[in-house]
């Protein structure tokens, strides 16, 4: 019934409030981290989470992790669910930023910090720290990628002497729009592009140059193979000649690219794909990097996200403050979050080896085999 429900809820609530929040003289394992996570459908949050809860486990903590699907609805349960049980600490990687008001509220009532993780939560006071990368540089990295790649710059990132004149087609995708990052990549690339579509030589011929129109819900790949297959038989039915495409993540990239080949274009740039920009660094994207089929990625060493949260929570549950690096640029609307941002680094097939392979994040098998 829905008293039982009610009371059962209460009984719930009850034991959970007031047990949460740090301990600073608990030892680390009747500590827990309650770790929320977006989704298993892209690389990079599997491994975000495999090494924070490994970086936490091996320093003693209990971590409660969950993944939700893309759907906000469990996000939100199993953060409530977090709460009541009485976590130290929680980290989030949230699926809409904006959708989690009512669960920092609870987090804040409970006496329980919250870390904004990768992605910034917004229109809430209740956001003690955020751990991300510098989402605006990914942003011109993907623009200056995409611009070396249609021999606007050349490989010092300088205006190149022998440029094409233009103007040379390209098409926009954005992210997701309740993803804080997505605005951030979308202001860093148009922001650098901007430039060339003011002196005509770059050119959208969609004319689909907001963000509203550019963005892909969820960020699904389906989604961004559709919409370049619609732009395709839309604008370029009659001989016109697509150069590039911004793609502000990996999975969106195969999708594009995916459209991109259906329709006779490549299979590789030299065979005439468009450049097709990417992010994640993820291992089906370095092999079509490797094979000259996609232009770029932008690598995010998931690993030292990772660590940096460990070091933001560690900091929180033993009674301390997280060391900040940056505490203007991420303003969520009711405050501004303070904030650890790490760098970024372009992926191009003439650094991958040296960028992923030396440096042990893949193995040449698994760039060769892409998984
Ligand atoms: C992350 C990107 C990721 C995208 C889609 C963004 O918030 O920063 O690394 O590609 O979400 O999951």
């Amino acid at each position: 019934t829905a008293a039982a429900a009610a009371l059962g809820l209460a009984a719930c609530g009850g034991e959970g409030a007031g047990s949460g929040g740090p301990d600073p003289d608990a030892p680390p394992s009747e500590q827990t981290v309650g770790v929320a996570m977006p989704t298993q459908t892209y690389e990079r949050w599997v491994a975000d989470g495999n090494n924070i809860k490994e970086g936490l486990e091996g320093k003693g903590f209990t971590v409660d992790m969950q993944y939700a699907d893309d759907d906000i609805p469990t996000q939100q349960q199993q953060i409530d669910q977090m709460i009541n049980s009485g976590v130290s600490v929680l980290l989030i990687a949230s699926i809409d930023g904006a959708s989690l008001s009512a669960q920092l509220d609870a987090a804040a009532a409970a006496g329980i910090p919250v870390v904004a993780y990768d992605r910034l939560l917004t229109d809430s006071e209740n956001v003690d720290f955020y751990v991300t990368f510098d989402n605006y540089k990914v942003g011109v990295n993907q623009a200056n990628a995409l611009l070396y790649g249609l021999g606007l710059l050349d490989e010092s990132f300088e205006p190149a002497d022998d440029a094409p004149e233009g103007p040379l087609n390209v098409e926009l995708f954005a992210g997701s729009l309740d993803d804080n990052n997505a605005h951030l990549f979308w202001d860093g690339a148009i922001d650098t592009l901007q430039p060339y579509f003011d002196d005509g030589t770059l050119e959208v011929l969609s004319g689909q140059m907001d963000i509203d129109q550019a963005a892909t819900q969820r960020w699904e790949q389906e989604t961004a193979q559709k919409r370049m297959e619609t732009l395709l038989t839309t604008h370029y039915n009659g001989g016109e000649e697509l150069a590039g495409v911004l793609a502000p993540a990996d999975p969106l990239s195969r999708g594009i690219i995916n459209a991109l080949q259906n329709t006779g274009l490549g299979p590789t740039i030299d065979e005439g794909l468009p450049i097709v920009t990417g992010q994640d660094a993820e291992i089906a994207s370095i092999k079509l990097i490797a094979d000259g089929v996609q232009h770029s990625t932008i690598f995010k060493d998931t690993r030292d996200l990772a660590d940096q949260a460990i070091v933001a929570a560690e900091s929180i549950l033993t009674g301390g403050e997280p060391e900040a690096n940056d505490t203007e640029t991420y303003d969520n609307g009711a405050k501004v979050v303070p904030s650890y941002l790490l760098e970024v680094q372009m992926v191009l097939e003439s650094n991958y080896e040296e960028i992923l392979v030396d440096s042990g994040y893949y193995t040449e098998e698994q760039v060769e085999a892409g998984q």
